[in-house]
């Protein structure tokens, strides 16, 4: 049963996913049994020593379906899609907007747009929030040639010299998508030329310099298809990747996390700190103690493995952290229109920037709305599992940062600058890798059940991480 759960979340096709594994039941049906938990926190369906670790969308969707109590060890939901509201030369920050408006609205990951969300799913989401839908506008950025193309890069030969344009071209032509490493596979599908411009110098930032040792990851990320690249060379591309369109709530990600966590029972302030596997215990940080008979984990995986004191006969596989420096201020005269922007080479290293207020002005506040006066950003950078830089360090980095994109013309003065830190942010695999499947069983072995993008190591948005929840609460 197990075994079938795992091969059928491996999927990204809803569809398959709730029908082939014959598990879990439309996300629609799902929405219908919310109306009466809304209603209802305690629900009477919750089992007794069976617990969810985690209050991210994963936890949380798992805790709407199944009424199973959570740990979470912060003081509010959502993980790495926890919105927060600071004010103008104000450096707290608050869970919740000020009564006026006037405070910009960030994310503690970076802006959270949600993609791929299957009509079922979306009605899922909707039950809590209502959402508004967007069309993406992305681009690659050069800086020391002051050009944007259009993101998919391969897609818009057009936007680059005649040269690149002739040689990346007839790479492609003859391009095949194989490789044991990432940087073998970029290489081979897209090209020297391509590959020197743009694909090794991002994914040498994107993955902290692990790129031509990890296996390749979410191909579905760089599309590589010859028509698109032949009517891109003509100017004529239609648009491409895994987000053409993207859904976020009305009300910010916040009001949906909220309602979604106002439908569970979720004891914050209760981080797990390790797990007794031969009593079956957990013990918190806060000295709080739970019996358990069986978990669901949407901790991240080596943690989980960690805190369970468990070992693993193969290499743990590599992750990296990020930091997002969340950034408010007066609109510069050159920042564009786009929703984000791919970055292969910055001065002060990182390799993202996007622009929430671009998405949404509602990340604005309220008094800057309708005049394009202010502008918000998140800006990331990718380092090595854990090598977590000192706060000296960080300041100095943010200062940097803050005067490129001065230099960029995308801000001018700054209103707030704040800094946040993902500890697993991006999960990756050693080629032929044995670990997370291994690390998988021996958890489950001690009816530890690992649900969601990181604890399952899997490369998976908001959509497909909600999925999991559902269907791992629905097998429990
Ligand atoms: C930089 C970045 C940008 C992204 N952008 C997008 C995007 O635009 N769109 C999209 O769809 N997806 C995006 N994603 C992916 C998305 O963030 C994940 O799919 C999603 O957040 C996974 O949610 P989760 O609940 O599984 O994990 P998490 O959000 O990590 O939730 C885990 C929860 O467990 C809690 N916890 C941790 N340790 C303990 C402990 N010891 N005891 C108790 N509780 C604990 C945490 O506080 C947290 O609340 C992005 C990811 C990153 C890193």
């Amino acid at each position: 049963m197990v075994d079938l759960f795992y091969d059928s979340c491996g999927s990204t096709n809803h569809a398959f996913f709730f029908t082939a594994a014959g598990l879990c039941k439309d996300a629609a049906t799902y929405s219908s049994r919310i109306d009466a938990k809304m209603e209802k926190t305690d629900s009477p369906t919750m089992k007794k020593g069976r617990y969810i670790l985690g209050a991210g969308v994963t936890g949380l969707a798992a805790g709407v379906s199944s009424g199973l109590p959570i740990l979470e060890a912060v003081d509010q939901p959502g993980g790495i899609c926890s919105s927060y509201y600071m004010r103008i030369g104000d450096s707290a920050r608050k869970t919740s907007p000020p009564n006026n408006g006037q405070a910009y609205r960030f994310e503690l990951g970076g802006g959270h747009w949600i993609f791929g969300a299957s009509p079922a799913m979306l009605k899922f989401i909707q039950k809590f929030s209502p959402v508004k839908t967007y069309r993406r506008r992305s681009a690659v950025y050069f800086p020391d040639k002051k050009i944007y193309v259009p993101y998919p890069l391969q897609d818009h030969l057009s936007c680059l010299d005649h040269k690149i344009r002739k040689a990346a071209l007839s790479e492609l032509a003859h391009a095949s998508p194989l490789g044991r490493t990432m940087k073998e596979w970029l290489r081979a599908s897209f090209g020297p030329t391509l590959y020197n411009l743009f694909f090794a110098p991002f994914h040498t930032a994107y993955t902290a310099g692990l790129y031509d040792r990890i296996a390749p990851q979410d191909s579905y990320k760089s599309p590589a298809n010859r028509v698109q690249v032949q009517r891109g060379a003509r100017g004529q591309a239609a648009k491409a990747g895994y987000n053409v369109t993207f859904v976020y709530p009305q009300k910010g990600l916040d009001a949906l996390t909220q309602r979604m966590a106002a439908a569970c029972k979720i004891h914050y302030g209760h981080r797990v700190e390790k797990i007794d596997l031969s009593r079956k215990k957990i013990v918190c940080q806060n000295g709080a103690t739970f019996f358990y008979e069986k978990l669901i984990s949407t901790l991240p995986l080596n943690q989980v493995i960690s805190l369970c004191g468990l070992k693993t006969k193969s290499l743990p596989d590599p992750y990296t952290s990020v930091l997002v420096l969340n950034i408010g201020g007066e609109r510069g005269k050159d920042c564009p229109r786009d929703h984000w922007i791919y970055v292969p080479k910055s001065k002060s290293g990182f390799h993202r920037v996007g622009i929430y207020s671009n998405v949404d002005v509602s990340f604005l506040p309220k008094a800057h709305r309708n005049n394009h006066a202010a502008a918000s950003f998140y800006v990331e950078r990718a380092f090595s599992g854990g090598m977590k830089p000192a706060a000296g360090q960080i300041k100095k980095y943010a200062d940097l940062v803050l005067q490129e994109l001065q230099d960029w013309g995308y801000i001018r003065k700054c209103h707030v600058l704040d800094p946040t830190w993902i500890e697993v942010a991006y999960t990756w695999t050693w080629p032929d890798s044995q670990w997370r499947t291994e690390a998988m069983r021996l958890l489950e072995s001690h009816q530890i059940y690992p649900v969601g993008r990181y604890a399952r190591w899997v490369f998976q948005g908001i959509a497909d991480s909600m999925c999991d929840g559902l269907a791992g609460a629905d097998v429990f």
